[in-house]
C-alpha cells in the first residue's frame, strides 16, 4: 500500500518505533516532561513567545476548531469566515451551530481570494477565521494579506494551519496571527488523534480568560490551566503524545526552514513532472502540502479507483462537483521522489 492522501500520510520510521512501544500510565512527572517539552518545541516551531498558551487536545483537527470557536468567541463577535471550500464551510457551521454571527466570504473554485474580495466585506468584524490552506481545493492564502487586512481593521487573526504547518512558513508572532491550529495527522504524519491550539498571551487575556464555561471536554482554560503543569484534564491519546515528541525533536535539529525548504522541492518535483502530459493545476497560489491534478474533461474517479484496485495505492478524491475533476496528491509525511516518478507512470497506464 502506498498513500498520496492528505491525512493520515505515511510515516517516518521512528514514528512507527515509537508507536509499537507499550504506553505508560500518564499522571506521573515522567509523562508530565514529555508534555512540557511538546509545549516548548510546539512554541518554538511556530515562532512564538513563551507567554502564549497552549492546548493539546485528544480529538480529531475539527475538535481543536470547535474548541477555538466556542471559548474564544460569542454573541458579541462578528466574525468574518474565508469560506473557499469544505474546511473553511466547517468554521462557518460551527458559528452557526454555536450562534456565533458572522459573514462568509465565499470563494468560487479556481477563484484566488485578493484585497478586494476582503474590501467587499462590510460589517465591522473582531476576528477572522482562515484556513490558511483549504485542503479542499490546493489554494494557499496569503497570510500577509489577511494579517495587514486584520490589523488595519483591528480584528483577531485565528489560522487552521491543519494542512499547513511543515509545508508553509508560518511565523505567528511576526506574522501577526493571534491563534494556530494543528493536528497530529496532516503534515505533523503522526497517528490522528490529537489536535493543539496555541495562542498569544494577548489573544488569551482578551477572549478566553474568565469567559462563561461553554463545554467540559473542550474547555481551552481547562486544558491551558492543566497543561501548565504538563497535564490534560482528561486521558490524552499518550501513544501519539510520543510521537508528537519524538517528531518535534527531529524538526527542531533539521530546523522547521529546512523542512519547509524540502517540501517545496517535492511539490516542485511532482509539477514538473505532470505538466507534460495534458493534466494542468490550478492557477490559485498552491501549498507544499499537496498537489491538485485537474482533469479538465472528467475521468478523475476512474484514475483514482485504477491506482486504488490495481496497485493499492491512494490519492486523495475530492467531494461534490469536483469529484470527477480533481485528485489530489499530497506531498507531507515520508515521501521520496520515486514514489512520484512511479505514479505518474501508473496514472498514464489509465485512459
Ligand atoms: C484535515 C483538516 C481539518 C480537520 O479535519 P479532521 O478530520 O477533524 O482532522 C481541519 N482543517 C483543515 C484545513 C484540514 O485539512
Amino acid at each position: 500500500m502506498r498513500i498520496f492522501t492528505v491525512g493520515p500520510v505515511e510515516m517516518y520510521e521512528s514514528t512507527l518505533k515509537v508507536r509499537s512501544q507499550q504506553l505508560p500510565y500518564f499522571r506521573t512527572t515522567f509523562f508530565s516532561d514529555v508534555m512540557n517539552e511538546n509545549v516548548r518545541l510546539l512554541k518554538k516551531t511556530l515562532y512564538t513567545a513563551d507567554s502564549s498558551k497552549v492546548a493539546i487536545i485528544t480529538g480529531s483537527g475539527s475538535a481543536a476548531m470547535e474548541a477555538v470557536v466556542t471559548d474564544s468567541f460569542d454573541e458579541n463577535d462578528n466574525l468574518l469566515v474565508i469560506n473557499g471550500g469544505s474546511f473553511g464551510a466547517r468554521f462557518s457551521k460551527l458559528c452557526d451551530i454555536h450562534q456565533i454571527p458572522h459573514d462568509d466570504l465565499k470563494l468560487n473554485y479556481d477563484e484566488q481570494l485578493t484585497r478586494a474580495h476582503l474590501e467587499s466585506m462590510r460589517g465591522n468584524y473582531s476576528a477572522l477565521l482562515v484556513n490558511i490552506h483549504e485542503t479542499s481545493t490546493g489554494q494557499l492564502y496569503d497570510i500577509h494579506m489577511l494579517s495587514e487586512y486584520c490589523a488595519q481593521h483591528q480584528m483577531k487573526l485565528v489560522v487552521d494551519a491543519i494542512s499547513s504547518f511543515l509545508c508553509d512558513e508560518l511565523k505567528m508572532d511576526e506574522f501577526g496571527v493571534d491563534c494556530v491550529i494543528i493536528s497530529s495527522q496532516k503534515a505533523l504524519a503522526l497517528a490522528p488523534g490529537l489536535s493543539m491550539v496555541i495562542m498569544n498571551d494577548n489573544f488569551y487575556q482578551e477572549k478566553v480568560k474568565d469567559k462563561p464555561i461553554k463545554n467540559l471536554y473542550l474547555n481551552l482554560n481547562e486544558h491551558f490551566k492543566n497543561l501548565e503543569r504538563g497535564q490534560t484534564p482528561n486521558t490524552p491519546a499518550v501513544g501519539v503524545c510520543y510521537e508528537l515528541l519524538d517528531m518535534l525533536k527531529q524538526v527542531d535539529q533539521v530546523g522547521v526552514e529546512k523542512i519547509i525548504q524540502e517540501r517545496a522541492r517535492r511539490a516542485t518535483y511532482f509539477r514538473s513532472l505532470i505538466k507534460p502530459l495534458s493534466l494542468t493545476t490550478p492557477s490559485f497560489k498552491l501549498s507544499n502540502a499537496l498537489t491538485p491534478i485537474v482533469f479538465k474533461d472528467g475521468g478523475a474517479i476512474k484514475v483514482y479507483d485504477y491506482l486504488k484496485d490495481t496497485y493499492d495505492i491512494y490519492v486523495t478524491p475530492s467531494g461534490g462537483d469536483l469529484r470527477d475533476k480533481i485528485i489530489r496528491v499530497g506531498h507531507m509525511g515520508n515521501m521520496h521522489d520515486e514514489y512520484y516518478d512511479d505514479l505518474i507512470k501508473k496514472i498514464q497506464e489509465v485512459s
